[in-house]
């Protein structure tokens, strides 16, 4: 199947999935995760209709956005971000999921390069306690929101997760719930309009709208196996 049926058939699963959770298909923001994907198919799905991409490595994205650069893309660094790259990755993201230190928070505001607006990060929190997987544990989160916050040239948009990997996706539903209560922190930080929760995936992600994702990252229901 083309990339536009993919997307049409993603677009259905969602409309479905937000029918069941009783809710509007426009609080759900889709990106199409184009790792590994080369620029003329990106190309292709921005025809198709989406404006949001993931990438998780920033040297892919060094060498696949300037043949994008004619397009009216919305970037988002999805992948672990090592901080001697927040520098790029601040150049080239308008969007980051992957803050889970202090120190790289700190880095990405230092890096400001010339861009006026704030950057949008995410906290990624590590549910699972998984060792493979970054992230910071729940029990320091709150401590790292708290710190990101002060930071004058980011806006926290809100959490990201990558559950353990689920064979059943009805499985991943605490894991998704878990991290839309842990969301509470930002009340508590008086930060009510903090309310993005990216999480969700090409096998998953009509549990994770049923729990409240505002944010899924598809890439093989769009583009086919990588
Ligand atoms: C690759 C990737 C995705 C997309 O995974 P699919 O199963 O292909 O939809 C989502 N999130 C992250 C962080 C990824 O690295």
């Amino acid at each position: 199947m083309g990339i536009r049926e993919n997307i049409e058939r993603v677009r259905e699963r969602m409309d479905a999935a937000c029918r069941r959770a009783g809710r509007r298909v426009d609080e759900v923001k889709l990106i199409a995760v184009s790792k590994t994907v080369q620029a003329e198919r990106i190309r292709e799905a921005y025809e198709a209709g989406l404006r949001e991409f993931g990438e998780n490595r920033v040297q892919e994205a060094v060498s696949k956005q300037p043949a994008l650069a004619d397009l009216d893309i919305t970037w988002h660094l999805i992948g672990h971000l090592q901080s001697n790259k927040a520098k790029l990755a601040r150049e080239l993201f308008h969007w980051i999921h992957s803050v889970d230190s202090v120190h790289l928070a700190r880095r990405l505001d230092q890096a400001v390069a010339g861009r006026a607006r704030p950057l949008r990060v995410l906290l990624q929190v590590n549910l699972g306690g998984e060792e493979s997987k970054s992230g910071v544990g729940e029990s320091d989160l709150a401590g790292l929101a708290a710190e990101v916050s002060q930071l004058r040239s980011l806006e926290i948009g809100g959490l990201m997760a990558i559950p353990p990997f689920c064979e059943n996706p009805q499985d991943a539903r605490p894991y998704f719930s878990r991290l839309r209560q842990l969301a509470g922190i930002f009340a508590a930080l008086n930060a009510p309009r903090v309310t993005e929760l990216s999480m969700g995936m090409s096998h998953d992600f009509e549990a994770a709208i049923e729990e409240g994702a505002t944010m899924i990252r598809v890439g093989t229901a769009i583009f086919g196996a990588r």
